[in-house]
C-alpha cells in the first residue's frame, strides 16, 4: 500500500515563502485533464487504484517543534505493516521530521538526497530548523545509514567540511554522473528538491540556481533504481514562482514515476 500525504508547511524557507501552496497545486494537475495518468511503464497512476490520498497535514502552527512534532506523528500513525509514504509539498525542513519517522519503522535507512543544496548548515540565519538544515540535524542524531547526495552545486566551506565530517556520499553537479545508483542500498528514501533540476525545466523553486540536471535525467535516476523504495517526499515546489504550472507538472510526472517505481 502507498499512501500520499500533503504537508504544507514552510515556516523554515529561508528566502520566500510557498511551498505550503505546493500539495494542492501538484494534486490539481492530475483533474485538470492536460495530462494522463500513466507513467512511463505503462502503469496507470491513480488515487483510490493504486495509492491512497491521505490529504494534507492541517497546521494550526508555524512553530517548527510542534509542526515537526505533528508531522512526525502523523506519517508515524500511517507508517503500519509494509505501508510506504509519499509526501507533497513543503519547504524542505519537513524531511527531518519525515525521515524522523521513517527510521522508527526502518532500521539503517539510506537516504537519496536529490538537490542545488547540501542543507547541511549547522545553523542557517540562526535557525536550526531551516530549510537549509535538515541533513546535518538528520546525520548529527545518527538516524539513518547513510546519505547519497546528488546534484549539489553550491557548496560553500561549511558545508563541504559538514560532508565530510558526517561521511555524506555526494555527486556533485560539475560531476554528475550515474553511477552512484548501482551503489544505494535497501531501505531507500528519496527526497527530491525540486531545485535539484535547472531552473529551465523547473521554474517554481525560491531558489534558482543554474547548471541542474534536467527533467529527463531525474526521470532515469529514479527508474534506474533497484534498492527498494520504502519512502519519498517531493519537497520545495513554490507555486508563487511557478509559470503556467509548468513546475506542478514535474512535479506530478515524478509522484507518477515514484509510485510506480515503489509498487
Ligand atoms: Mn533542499
Ligand atoms: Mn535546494
Amino acid at each position: 500500500m502507498i499512501k500520499l500525504i500533503g504537508v504544507p508547511f514552510d515556516a523554515n524557507s529561508s528566502f520566500l515563502k510557498g511551498p505550503a501552496l505546493a500539495p494542492a497545486r501538484i494534486r490539481m494537475m492530475e483533474a485538470e485533464g492536460s495530462a494522463n495518468c500513466f507513467a512511463e511503464n505503462g502503469m496507470e497512476i491513480k488515487a483510490g487504484i493504486n495509492y491512497e490520498d491521505c490529504g494534507d497535514i492541517v497546521f494550526n502552527t508555524c512553530q517548527s517543534a510542534d509542526g515537526f512534532a505533528l508531522i512526525q506523528q502523523r506519517v508515524a500513525a500511517q507508517l503500519v505493516g509494509d505501508t510506504k509514504i509519499i509526501s507533497l509539498g513543503g519547504d524542505h525542513s519537513v524531511s527531518y521530521p519525515l525521515i524522523d519517522a521513517f527510521t522508527k519503522v526502518h532500521a539503517g535507512l539510506h537516504v537519496l538526497h536529490l538537490d542545488a543544496h547540501a542543507d547541511l548548515y549547522e545553523n542557517f540565519d540562526d535557525n536550526p530548523y531551516s530549510h537549509a538544515s535538515p541533513f546535518a540535524r538528520i546525520l548529527e542524531q545518527g538516524m539513518i545509514a547513510s546519505l547519497t547526495q546528488v546534484g549539489i552545486r553550491t557548496l560553500n566551506t561549511h558545508q563541504r567540511q559538514q560532508a565530510k565530517k558526517y561521511g555524506v556520499q555526494m555527486v556533485e553537479m560539475n560531476n554528475f554522473n550515474y553511477s552512484f545508483i548501482e551503489k544505494l542500498q535497501s531501505p531507500l528514501y528519496i527526497s527530491v528538491d525540486l531545485d535539484v533540476l535547472d531552473p529551465a525545466f523547473a521554474p517554481g523553486v525560491s531558489h534558482h540556481e543554474p547548471g541542474g540536471i534536467s527533467t529527463r535525467e531525474l526521470l532515469t535516476i529514479i527508474q534506474s533504481i533497484q534498492a527498494t523504495i520504502v519512502g519519498a517526499d517531493i519537497v520545495e515546489y513554490n507555486p508563487v514562482r511557478d509559470i503556467n504550472n509548468m513546475t506542478a507538472m514535474v512535479a506530478y510526472k515524478v509522484l507518477k514515476e515514484l509510485v510506480a517505481k515503489m509498487l
